[in-house]
Order: structure tokens, then C-alpha cells, then sequence
């Protein structure tokens, strides 16, 4: 019996805990166990419902062109829970001083594809306007190593572009920083279209008119759960065998297992893994933590890899979920909320406004305002009250949206330390760390430091860290066989 543990709980964590419990099911010779900090499961993944509306402290939803989470749903017996944002209704808006300027249609990400909206749109000055029609005509060299997004799209759309669409857009993805992420490892595709096109304009026209032709029925932007995201986290859990889960246990250590003292020598060698309440023995370690955990476990094993995985930034945020009765939100714009540019100094990132975004997410005549803070330009915030918070939050939303009415609830949800940010160079840091993971027999990596942050990509990682780890066993069980 081969016995494996997984190190972390969230998604990714839990993405790995099914992929084995179906291995077992099917028929493999393997026992796990999860170990999880703190005292319930899903990591940054948690709902409740809070006068019948349904309040998400970290992810609200998924993208879903990548089919990794409604894959899991569905085979969880969840396919029925899925629900399609509202995208009849999606339009959101920048802050522009006092006002709110609505994202002008045909705009993929920061590349203008529809040319009246362009011209008429308020959110770009008439020299922004003719740099993106140059970009198309006369588009810059092709970049030779990796770039920030910000440089690019300066390159592109020059730097209005970066203040009033960019920044704003991955600070309310991300949490981050436009002039740090990496173009390569966050816009990848885009950088793929600018070595083949130049112009990014042009590709992205050749790119939907490819769509077009391809028939197929549009699919809706995001994807949730009705009951909210943690029905995936509870549905997963119900699968595992209970035995199985150490909540409130966190690894304080790994090691190899010819290190450990009074073990029994073993071939092939495993790993031991230490916690408050002892020790235990595995074949094989899946850890799905953030970079910076990992890296601390790792770091006596091997120090160059944990100094790569310790060079992963991550960003901490605050949501505020402000309850309203329908009627005191009569004035708000139509759309699933807006977006604040750095450059407006406020502490307001962005604000979803639930209720439009997704239909049945809260009761008839109520309304449900998601504000967010903090990310990789405010982590001061971290350290304000809940009562700062608020007051901070309800004086920007009636400066920005002239809302003078009270909520009838307030939920503030903060997250440490919870987004990696991939900075300019991370797909190199990245191979070093798969390089040496390659050295370290029985221990895999999965989570959202490596190849996308988003809650279908920490999925994936963790069932291909389950799927190298059951194969690396079989091989190592067939060659232990053939010696
Ligand atoms: C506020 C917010 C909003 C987001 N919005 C979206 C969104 O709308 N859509 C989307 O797709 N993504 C979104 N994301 C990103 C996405 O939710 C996360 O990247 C993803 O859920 C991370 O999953 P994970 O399992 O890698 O990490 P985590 O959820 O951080 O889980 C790691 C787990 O490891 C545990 N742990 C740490 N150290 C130890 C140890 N030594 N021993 C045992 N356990 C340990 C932690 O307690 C934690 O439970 C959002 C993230 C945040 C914070």
C-alpha cells in the first residue's frame, strides 16, 4: 500500500485529494491523508449566507473557458448548481475623477477592436485614440525577453492605457501591479499574438473572426454555484474518507525519511512529515500551499529551491459585502460594478455589484455591493479595523456612486498573503523550480504560484501533481519489481 499525503487544503489541495480518492476507488493500492492548517477546509475558497444573500470572502466565481472547476462540479453531482454570470447585463466602469465611464464595447483586455466605440469613448484622450490606431497601422518591434504588462501595453496604447485600463484591471484580478506582472506568464496568449502579429489590434481581429467562424454558442464569462463557491469545497469533502482529513494541523516540517531517527530504513526512500501531534511516514508528498510555505518546508532539503519559491511575491486583500435593501441602490449605473485606477488615490480597487452579476445569488429586493482593498499597492489597510474599513468604504462609495443609505449587514473578510503575483522573469523561476522538484523523488507541487492563479488553474496543478505522483509510484514499484 502506497501512502501519500497532501499538505494544504485548499482548492488545489483538494483538486489533488479527489483525483487519489478516484485512483483508490478504481482500484489502486494507495491510502492518503491531507493535512490542513486551519480548522476547516477550502483555503481562501469561503461562503456564507448572510440574510439570504450569498457572501463570498475570497473567490466569487470562475472563468469558463477553463474547464478544469465546472469539470469538477459535474463530477462532484454539482453540474445542476452551475450558474452562467449575467452577461446581458455585464458592463463595467472606470473611475475617472467623479465620474463613471463605461469599458467601451469590442475592448479584449486592453486591445480596442471595434472602432466606433473606441472614437467615442470618454475614457481615452484623442492622443490615446490615435496611438491606438497607429498601434494597428505602424505597430511597435515585437518585445526580446520578457517585459512588464505595463511596458507592453505602453509600448501598444502608451501609458493612458496602463492608468485607466490595465492598472485597474489586474489590480481587481490579481491584486496587483501592472508595472511588475509579467506579460509572458499573466497575458501569455498576448505575447504569443505580438511575436506573430506585432500589431495586437490586428490579432485580435484575425482572432474573432476565427471565433466567429467557429460557431459555437456562446458561453457565459463566469461560472459560480448557486449556494455559493464553498458548495465545491463541501462537495469534494463529502468524498473523502473522514479518517483521512487533519484539520487544524499544520506541517511544521518535512524531511526524508533515511534522516528521520528510529525509522525503519525503506526502499525506495520516502518522506516523513512532522506536525504538533507527531510524526507519520508517506511514499510520496503533494504540497498545495502558497510559494512562501512550500519554500519554508523545503528550505533544508533544498535551499535553492526554496530561495526560488520564496521569490514568488504574493499580495493580500480585503473584501467589505455590504447588504442593502434593493431600493436604496435605485441610482446605481447598470453593470456588474467598476473599477478604480491607482492614479484616482483611492482605497476603493473595485466593486462588484452582485445582484446584476449573477441572477439568484441574493432574495428578491435585496442588493449586495462587493467592495475590494488592500492588493500589492495598500497592504497597510490590512492592519485597519473592521470599523475604519467600513467607514472607509461607505464615504468612497457616496462620493463615487452618491449612496447615502445604511447596509443592513456588513461582512469584511481579509486575505494574508493569498495572491501570487507573477513578476517579470516567473516562467524562468518557474522551470528552475520544476528542475529541482525533478531531483526530489516523491514530492510534487501544486497551487496557485505556478501556472495561474485562478481557482480552474490551482484545480488543474492539483490533479496533475496527484496524476506524476500515482505514475511516479507505478514506476518506481514496476522497477523495484524488475531488480
Ligand atoms: C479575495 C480573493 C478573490 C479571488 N477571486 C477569484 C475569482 O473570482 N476567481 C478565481 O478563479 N480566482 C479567484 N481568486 C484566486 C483563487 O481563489 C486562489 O488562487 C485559489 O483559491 C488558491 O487555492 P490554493 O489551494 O492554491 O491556495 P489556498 O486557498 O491559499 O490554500 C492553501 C491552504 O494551505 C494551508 N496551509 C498553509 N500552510 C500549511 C501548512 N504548513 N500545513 C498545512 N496546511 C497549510 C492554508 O491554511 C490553506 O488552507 C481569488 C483570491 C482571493 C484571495
Amino acid at each position: 500500500m502506497k501512502r501519500i499525503a497532501i499538505l494544504g487544503g485548499g482548492i488545489a489541495g483538494l483538486g489533488a485529494a479527489w483525483s487519489l480518492e478516484k485512483a483508490r476507488r478504481a482500484g489502486q493500492e494507495i491510502e492518503y491523508r491531507l493535512y490542513e492548517a486551519a480548522g476547516r477546509l477550502g483555503g481562501v475558497i469561503a461562503s456564507e449566507t448572510v440574510d439570504g444573500c450569498v457572501v463570498e470572502a475570497g473567490p466569487d466565481s470562475f472563468l469558463t473557458e477553463k474547464p478544469a472547476a465546472a469539470q469538477l462540479c459535474r463530477e462532484l453531482g454539482l453540474g445542476d448548481e452551475l450558474l452562467g454570470s449575467n452577461d446581458a447585463e455585464r458592463k463595467t466602469y472606470i473611475l475617472v475623477g467623479k465620474r463613471l465611464i463605461p469599458l467601451p464595447d469590442g475592448l479584449m483586455f486592453m486591445v480596442p477592436t471595434k472602432l466606433l466605440p473606441t472614437a467615442l469613448t470618454r475614457l481615452f484622450s484623442v492622443r490615446t485614440k490615435l496611438q491606438m490606431a497607429r498601434e494597428f497601422l505602424f505597430p511597435p518591434e515585437p518585445a526580446t525577453s520578457d517585459e512588464s504588462v505595463a511596458d507592453m501595453t505602453r509600448r501598444h496604447f502608451g501609458q493612458e492605457t496602463v492608468d485607466r485600463l490595465v492598472s485597474p484591471l489586474l489590480a481587481g484580478v490579481y491584486g496587483g501591479d501592472a508595472d511588475q506582472l509579467s506579460v509572458r506568464a499573466v497575458l501569455a496568449r498576448m505575447a504569443q499574438m505580438e511575436q506573430k502579429h506585432r500589431s495586437l489590434t490586428r490579432a485580435m481581429l484575425a482572432a474573432r473572426k476565427q471565433r466567429g467562424s467557429a460557431k459555437t454558442a456562446p458561453q457565459p464569462l463566469f461560472t459560480t454555484l448557486r449556494g455559493g463557491m464553498s458548495q465545491m469545497v463541501d462537495a469534494v469533502a463529502a468524498q473523502l474518507p473522514p479518517e483521512w482529513i487533519h484539520l487544524s494541523t499544520e506541517v511544521h516540517a518535512i524531511d526524508r525519511m533515511e534522516n528521520a531517527r528510529h525509522q525503519p530504513q525503506r526502499h525506495p526512500p520516502g518522506w516523513v512529515v512532522e506536525t504538533p501531534f507527531g510524526q507519520d511516514l508517506f511514499d510520496a508528498l503533494i504540497l498545495a500551499l502558497p510559494a512562501w510555505g512550500s519554500a519554508s518546508l523545503l528550505r533544508p532539503i533544498d535551499h535553492p529551491l526554496a530561495e526560488a519559491l520564496s521569490g514568488v511575491p504574493y499580495s493580500s486583500s480585503i473584501t467589505v459585502t455590504l447588504g442593502y435593501d434593493i431600493g436604496s441602490l435605485l441610482n446605481l449605473p447598470p453593470g456588474f460594478g467598476f473599477l478604480v485606477p491607482a492614479t484616482e488615490q483611492r482605497a476603493l480597487l473595485a466593486c462588484t455589484f452582485v445582484h446584476t452579476k449573477f441572477a439568484g445569488r441574493v432574495p428578491e429586493g435585496k442588493g449586495l455591493l462587493r467592495c475590494f482593498l488592500g492588493g500589492a499597492r495598500n497592504e497597510e489597510l490590512l492592519g485597519e479595523s473592521d470599523a475604519r474599513l467600513t467607514v472607509i468604504v461607505l464615504k468612497e462609495l457616496e462620493q463615487i456612486l452618491g449612496l447615502k443609505a445604511a447596509p443592513s449587514f456588513v461582512r469584511i473578510h481579509r486575505s494574508r498573503q493569498a495572491m501570487a503575483q507573477y513578476g517579470v522573469g516567473h516562467l524562468d523561476r518557474i522551470q528552475l523550480v520544476r528542475d529541482r522538484i525533478a531531483e526530489l523523488p516523491g514530492i510534487a507541487l501544486a497551487g496557485n504560484a505556478y501556472q495561474g492563479i485562478g481557482v480552474p488553474d490551482c484545480i488543474r496543478t492539483g490533479q496533475e501533481a496527484a496524476d506524476s505522483t500515482l505514475r511516479a509510484l507505478h514506476d518506481a514499484a514496476v522497477g523495484a519489481g524488475a531488480c
